[in-house]
C-alpha cells in the first residue's frame, strides 16, 4: 500500500546544513552567531517562570511583537512574527501568490528554499541568472513577468548586497508587484529595507533571530510591511497553527530584542573578522566575492568545493557546499571566532599546498 500523497513521494525537500552529533567540529556550515546571545536573553531564560506554560501563547505573539514594532519604529499591525523566518516565508507564499498562477521570480542562485515553498505550493516560478559578478539583474527581473519577487539581500550563498539605494528605486519601478526581502544577514550590511516599507505597501521586509541575535536554537522570524500584508500572513497563519512562537521564545527574543548596545558590539566583531578573513581567503588564491553578511562564498582553487569540504571535515571544520552548477566550485565559510578562523586558514593552507 502506498499512503504518501503524489506531493509527498514527489517533492525535493530543503536540505538543512548538517548538524553531526560524532565529534566536535569548528562549525562554519550554518551561519550561525559564534558569539552566545544577549545576556539579557539569558537573564529573561533564566527569569522564565515555567508554570505559565499551563497556558497557551497569544496567537500574535503580543509581548514580542510590540517589542520588534518598537525597536524598528513601526506600528504593532506592521508586524508579523513565526516559527523561524522559514515559516514565514513559507507562509507568504499562500498569502501572496496563486497556484497555478503568473508565479513568483527570483535568482537562479539564492536560498534554495524558495524554490522548495515554491513546488510545494504550485506556485510558478521564474529564475533569473545572477551576473558573472553574483550582483543581481534587478533589470531583468523587472521586465520579468510574475506577481512578486524573493530577494535575499544579502543574497545566500553568495553574501552580495544591494544598497537601500538601489533597492529603493526597484521598489518604485515595480508598484504593482510584491518584494519580499529576506533579510536574514541585513544586520552585517546595514541597510534594511524597513523604511521602505512604511512608503511603499509593496514591500514586506523578513528577518530572524537565527543569525546576528544569536537564537537559532529559539526558532524565531518576523515580517514588517503594510498593515493588509501582515493580515496575509495572519489568515495562512491560522490555517496552519495558532500559536507558532512559544511563551519561551517570546519572552527571550522580545529581551534580545531590546538589546540593542550588544548585539551592535557583536555585530561589529563579526564584520571586522569578516573582512579580515577575506583578505587572508584572497592572499590564498581564492575567488571571494565581497560579502555584506556573516558568511564567506570561495572558491575557484585547484580543489572543488567538495575536495575543500570533505579536506575540512577530516580536519575538524565544517563548512558548507552545493553540488550545483557554479556552487560546486566553492564553499561557504561561516566567519567564526579569530581563533575558529585560524584553525579554518590553517588548514585551508594545508590542503591546497
Ligand atoms: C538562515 C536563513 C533564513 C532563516 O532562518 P530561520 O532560522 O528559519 O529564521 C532565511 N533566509 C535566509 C537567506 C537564511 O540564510
Amino acid at each position: 500500500m502506498e499512503f504518501l500523497s503524489r506531493k509527498a513521494r514527489g517533492i525535493a525537500p530543503y536540505t538543512a546544513g548538517e548538524q553531526p552529533q560524532d565529534r566536535t567540529y569548528i562549525k562554519l556550515n550554518t551561519n550561525e552567531n559564534p558569539y552566545p546571545p544577549s545576556p539579557e536573553a539569558a537573564k529573561a531564560l533564566r527569569a522564565f517562570a515555567a508554570e505559565t506554560l499551563r497556558l497557551y501563547p497569544r496567537p500574535d505573539a503580543g509581548l514580542l511583537r510590540a517589542a520588534i514594532a518598537r525597536a524598528e519604529g513601526v506600528g504593532e499591525e506592521n508586524v508579523f512574527c513565526g516559527n523561524g523566518s522559514d515559516e514565514v516565508l513559507a507562509l507568504s507564499f499562500p498569502a501572496f501568490f496563486d497556484a497555478h498562477g503568473v508565479g513568483a521570480c527570483f535568482a537562479d542562485l539564492t536560498y534554495s528554499f524558495y524554490e522548495v515553498f515554491a513546488a510545494f505550493f504550485d506556485i510558478p516560478k521564474t529564475v533569473v541568472p545572477l551576473r558573472a559578478d553574483f550582483t543581481f539583474d534587478l533589470e531583468r527581473m523587472k521586465q520579468t513577468p510574475c506577481a512578486g519577487y524573493y530577494i535575499a539581500n544579502p543574497n545566500a550563498p553568495t553574501g552580495v548586497g544591494i544598497g537601500l539605494a538601489e533597492m529603493e528605486r526597484f521598489v518604485a519601478s515595480v508598484p504593482e508587484k510584491l518584494v519580499i526581502l529576506d533579510e536574514a544577514y541585513m544586520d552585517f550590511f546595514g541597510e534594511s529595507g524597513v523604511p521602505l516599507t512604511k512608503k511603499y505597501s509593496n514591500v514586506l521586509v523578513v528577518k530572524t533571530f537565527s543569525k546576528s541575535y544569536a537564537l537559532a536554537g529559539m526558532r524565531c522570524g518576523y515580517a514588517v510591511g503594510d498593515a493588509a500584508l501582515i493580515d496575509g500572513l495572519f489568515r495562512m497563519k491560522d490555517c496552519f497553527n495558532s500559536y507558532p512562537v512559544d511563551r519561551v521564545a517570546e519572552a527571550v527574543c522580545a529581551a534580545a530584542v531590546g538589546d540593542r548596545d550588544y548585539y551592535r558590539a557583536v555585530t561589529a566583531r563579526v564584520v571586522s573578522e569578516r573582512e579580515r578573513l577575506r583578505a587572508e581567503l584572497l592572499s590564498l588564491g581564492f575567488t571571494v566575492p565581497e560579502s555584506r553578511s556573516n558568511f564567506l562564498f570561495a572558491g575557484r582553487v585547484r580543489l572543488s568545493g567538495r575536495e575543500i569540504y570533505q579536506g575540512l571535515k577530516a580536519a575538524g571544520v565544517l563548512v558548507r557546499y552545493w553540488d550545483r552548477p557554479v556552487l560546486r566550485d566553492f564553499v561557504r565559510i561561516t566567519v567564526g571566532t579569530p581563533e575558529e578562523n585560524g584553525v579554518l586558514t590553517e588548514q585551508l593552507k594545508k590542503l591546497l599546498s
